[in-house]
């Protein structure tokens, strides 16, 4: 294990089956475009968009139906245009998108926000 102690995984509330995690407690040593205490941002595997960037808080909750903590949804929004200035796209624009439950597409069950830029937004989705 690297990054974080086993006190402070549990203090998180980590899973050891969730992927967001892992890469929280810098397992796989991904590189993170932004940190502060509450949330870490690292680029989508699969980006979607020239910018595609994830922001997901340290603390483990599956998503909004897990009725986080209103401080913790501040903090991941605080985040957001901090990561979008860092990733070069807080003028030109973005969009946030963000999945609760399967039926929604959400495939990892730690709460996160996808942050895209660049590109166009024509086609349509909001
Ligand atoms: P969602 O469908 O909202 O649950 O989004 C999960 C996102 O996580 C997808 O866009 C995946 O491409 C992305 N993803 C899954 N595993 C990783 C990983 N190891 N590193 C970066 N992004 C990942
Ligand atoms: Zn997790």
């Amino acid at each position: 294990m690297t990054g974080i102690t086993q006190d402070a995984r549990t203090e998180l509330n980590a899973q050891d089956d969730c992927i967001f995690c892992k890469i929280i407690a810098g397992d796989f040593g991904t590189e993170f475009v932004y940190e502060d205490e509450y949330v870490v941002a690292f680029d989508d595997l699969h980006p979607q968009k020239p910018v595609h960037t994830l922001i997901v808080p340290r603390y483990h909750v599956e998503n909004l139906e897990d009725h986080p903590d209103p401080q913790l949804l501040g903090q991941i929004f605080s985040a957001i245009p901090k990561v979008a200035a860092i990733k070069g796209v807080n003028e030109s624009g973005y969009r946030v998108i963000q999945n609760n439950g399967a039926g929604a597409g959400q495939t990892v069950f730690h709460l996160h926000v996808h942050l895209l830029g660049g590109g166009s937004f024509t086609e349509g989705m909001v």
